[in-house]
């Protein structure tokens, strides 16, 4: 939509072409015919053609350019001086200041004040100029008359006048309103720069062709790449990204890709290696969308760059000495342990009752040193990455069938109902012959003894925390995943708790976990485990009622199974 005042400039400026085409125009008869000789006399002149001809040159060739590179007004004043200079001319050729071509003056100042103050200083700039030449005479002497100074002063009252006309309707309201608020903007737009560049994380804001649009010093400095350089070039080309463990990441894994396309921010520990490729950084990214309100596709993507090498050096000193410690430890534990066990062995050594029932709970201590210790150990490795994994094709069905015997004897001991689900119970999925239902094969590619890891260590919680009641394991799945779930009817996690529950050391703070022993390192383990074949672990729970934890895993076809199975055998041991 057209302002008002963009309206105004260009009638202003049209206007003054015509009456420059009219100038033109009758110059020319002027000049050229006989006839219209006497038009000369009033002014209609080489000099008015000359200037009638820029004028309407102006506002063809220079008028558009000139308001395109500054601005409208910038051009509008150009065309008034202009025009102002053919008045000037008119009113010399035509009895100078006692010419009637004055009104044309005042009429130009009295509209030129709609564009600003500027127009009408300069203008009478113009005008007082001219008229202390005609005031000189030819010895350069000053002579000043009253109608002089009446018609310099009569320039001067209509300049004032324009000023306060158009100030208070135009210029007041709406420039200054703009002035203000690009002031406003200025100041906005540079609190912004310095906000930015003070950031401690590096900043990439990207746009929707992955071109970088913005960048900081500190990603400048993290990627090699010079703020300069790295404006305007692709960001996969600026910031390159390997995995934590140096692996290659796939570029549909591209974090900017992968915000922009899915329209929500990823939240990634990468490797981000350095210009020359020799060095790199661990890093914390963000990368979000940017979402402009009602548009459909997002306008780019913002990234936070945040160097975690440093922290992530010391969790790597952290875990190793965790490790080497637990690992010292646990074999003088296993050792006392060992002792203890043959002390209460009757088959070996003769104690008295007393001294039975103090051994008896050193020797429990003792078994939870060590299981702290292994627990410990496990949890370094898995951090670090080192944690022992040979994955083998297993058919899930068959290896639970297998644990269920181990595990069956925890919980009758507690007095628990125990239920093992395997495939689904429900009759469709599988056909029944002779009574039984056929279960289909669940093949996955896991370690076995990892997972046996897993599914104790949440079924001896399930036991652990649940007084009475039934424990329910079962093993279902589709196509693509294979679902474990341990149910219990125990106490129930408290919500707030859950979104905690697998991370390291936590556990839930009430009288039943004070007086039951543990670590806080089961489930975190788990976790750890799970992920480690690009699985799922989570819980429901209801307080009082009890909690299901279930773990997903990617689930082979038997074709893919046999396929992998062959190729594993044929790799060299
Ligand atoms: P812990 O050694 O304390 O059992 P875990 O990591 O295995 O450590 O479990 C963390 C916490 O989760 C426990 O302290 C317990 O409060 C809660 N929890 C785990 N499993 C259950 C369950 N089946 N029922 C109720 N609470 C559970």
């Amino acid at each position: 939509m057209q302002s008002v005042k963009e309206r105004w400039y260009k009638l202003y400026s049209w206007v003054l072409v015509v009456t420059a085409a009219i100038c033109l125009v009758l110059s020319t008869m002027a000049l050229a015919l006989t006839q219209f000789k006497d038009l000369q006399a009033h002014g209609f002149s080489t000099l008015a053609l000359a200037i009638s001809v820029t004028i309407i040159l102006y506002r063809l060739l220079l008028f558009s350019r000139i308001s395109n590179r500054f601005e409208k007004r910038v051009a509008v004043f150009g065309m008034s001086l202009i025009t102002m200079l053919l008045s000037i001319s008119f009113t010399n050729s035509t009895g100078q200041l006692h010419s009637w071509f004055h009104a044309s003056w005042l009429v130009l100042i009295l509209f030129g004040g709609m564009f600003g103050g500027y127009i009408i200083l300069s203008f009478l700039v113009l005008t007082s100029m001219y008229m202390i030449l005609i005031m000189t005479n030819v010895r350069g002497q000053l002579r000043v008359d009253v109608f002089s100074l009446g018609v310099l002063g009569l320039n001067f009252a209509v300049g004032a006048a324009s000023y306060l006309i158009w100030r208070r309707m135009y210029i007041n309201q709406e420039s200054l309103q703009v002035a203000r608020l690009s002031g406003a903007l200025k100041s906005k737009e540079q609190q912004a720069e310095i906000l930015i560049e003070s950031l401690a994380d590096g900043v990439i804001v990207t746009d929707p062709e992955g071109k970088i649009s913005l960048v900081n010093q500190a990603a400048a400095t993290l990627t090699g790449w010079s703020v300069e350089e790295s404006v305007g070039i692709d960001v996969q080309l600026v910031a390159k990204f390997a995995e934590e463990d140096g692996k290659e990441l796939s570029d549909d894994l591209n974090p900017f890709k992968q915000a922009f396309v899915t329209r929500k921010p990823v939240d990634i520990i990468l490797r981000l290696m350095s210009r020359d490729g020799k060095t790199h950084h661990t890093v914390s990214l963000v990368v979000s969308p940017v979402i402009l309100p009602k548009a459909e596709e997002p306008a780019g993507t913002a990234a936070i760059i945040r160097d975690i090498s440093a922290a992530r050096e010391e969790e790597h000193r952290r875990a190793d000495f965790i490790s080497t410690a637990s690992h010292e430890m646990r074999t003088p534990v296993a050792a006392i342990e060992g002792y203890l066990a043959l002390a209460l062995n009757d088959k070996v050594s003769r104690i008295d009752s007393k001294a039975r029932s103090y051994l008896e709970k050193a020797h429990e201590s003792t078994q939870h040193l060590g299981k702290l210790f292994q627990d410990l150990l496990t949890s370094a490795k898995a951090e670090d990455g080192r944690l022992v994994n040979h994955p083998l094709v297993t058919e899930m069905g068959s290896y639970l069938e297998q644990l269920a015997d181990t595990l069956r004897f925890a919980a009758e001991k507690k007095g628990l109902l125990l239920d093992f689900t395997i495939g689904t119970s429900e009759k469709s999925e599988g056909s029944i012959s002779g009574g039984k239902v056929v279960r289909p094969l669940y093949y996955s590619y896991i370690d076995p003894d990892r997972m046996r890891e897993v599914i104790t260590n949440l079924f001896d919680n399930a036991v652990k925390y649940t007084e009475s009641g039934k424990i329910s394991v079962g093993l279902t799945g589709n196509n693509d995943i294979i679902q474990f779930y341990i149910r219990d009817t125990g106490h129930g996690i408290p919500p707030e708790d859950i979104p905690h529950l697998f991370q390291k050391f936590y556990r839930v703070d009430n009288s039943t976990t004070r007086t039951i022993g543990g670590t806080g390192l089961g489930l975190f383990i788990c976790r750890k485990i799970v992920e480690l074949y690009n699985g799922h672990i989570w819980v429901e729970s209801e307080i009082n009622k009890g909690s299901t934890f279930y773990i997903n895993v990617p689930r082979l076809s038997s074709q893919e199974a046999t396929e992998l199975q062959k190729k594993v055998a044929q790799q060299p041991l």
